[in-house]
């Protein structure tokens, strides 16, 4: 799906009145379909509230977001949040049906997802059964399996001990090669940003606006990069737009 967002204010309101709080100001940009875009800023800056109002579930701003020409009421979009957000009285085969239309596709998809995600012997487990890499896994087949044409990730990864985090964004890449998707997916981390995108806008400090909008030179697939070439890359980027992580969790 291809996305076209223009906020030019969005603010919440404070208990002074007159003194609303500003959470984004002119934030707007353009993502063809299928390209995987990572929004970086820091924490506060706005990061959510923007995920929300291309979801369609914040409608107070000013300004204009549309998906394949229509609102985003009527597009097909997965969600992720920073919280796996299952069910705890579900089965983990059933958090993912709790999504799905029950069709005899649908139950074969999300059996297949959550075999390729190495949850084949847990489908019929309790989520606190489950380590916080699986809760994950389970969550990211979730918004898989309705098939999305958007898919929202606000920073899905985070907390995760490091290696859960690489195998993670590596079943990740896997999953979005073979169900090419429109990605919007949120970070504060710059190496996690470089790894998975084909393109990354950066965000100031709040009330976030752009300050880069940056292509990723990197070709895909990058199963083997290896961290050396993300820290070069993420050096050379630094060098030149040094403000870029003032903010940022890992300056
Ligand atoms: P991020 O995800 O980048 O950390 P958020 O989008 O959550 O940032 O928040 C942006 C700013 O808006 C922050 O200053 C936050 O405190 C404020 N904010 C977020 N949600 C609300 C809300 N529901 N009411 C009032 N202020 C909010
Ligand atoms: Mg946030």
């Amino acid at each position: 799906m291809t996305i076209v967002v223009d906020v030019q204010n969005k603010t919440y309101p404070s208990r002074t009145p007159g003194q609303d709080h500003i959470a984004l100001t002119e934030v707007a940009f353009e993502i063809p379909e299928s390209q995987f875009t990572c929004i970086v800023g820091p924490s506060g800056c706005g990061k959510s509230t923007l995920l929300n109002i291309v979801s369609g579930l914040e409608k107070g701003f000013e300004g204009t977001v549309s998906i394949n020409g229509e609102s985003p009421e009527k597009a097909h979009i997965g969600y992720m949040f920073q919280t796996p957000r299952l069910m705890p009285w579900l089965s983990v085969l059933d958090n993912v049906r709790l999504v799905m239309d029950n069709s005899e596709e649908e139950e074969e998809l999300a059996r297949h997802l959550l075999e390729e995600m190495h949850l084949g012997d847990v489908l019929q487990a309790f989520p606190n059964r489950l380590s916080g890499g699986m809760q994950r896994r389970v969550a990211l087949a979730r918004a898989f399996v309705v098939q999305p044409g958007l898919l929202l990730m606000d920073e899905p990864f985070i907390s995760l001990d490091e290696p859960a985090a690489i195998r993670l964004r590596q079943v990740l890449l896997n999953l979005w090669n073979e169900r090419p998707t429109t990605v919007l997916f949120v970070t504060h981390d710059l190496s996690e940003a470089i790894y998975l995108a084909d393109r990354i806008l950066f965000l100031s400090p709040g009330p976030g606006r752009i300050v880069l909008d940056y292509k990723v030179p990197l070709t895909r697939p990058r199963e083997d990069l290896e961290k050396k070439d993300i820290e070069a890359l993420k050096s050379e980027l630094l060098d030149k737009h040094p403000d870029l992580l003032t903010g940022l969790a890992e300056n």
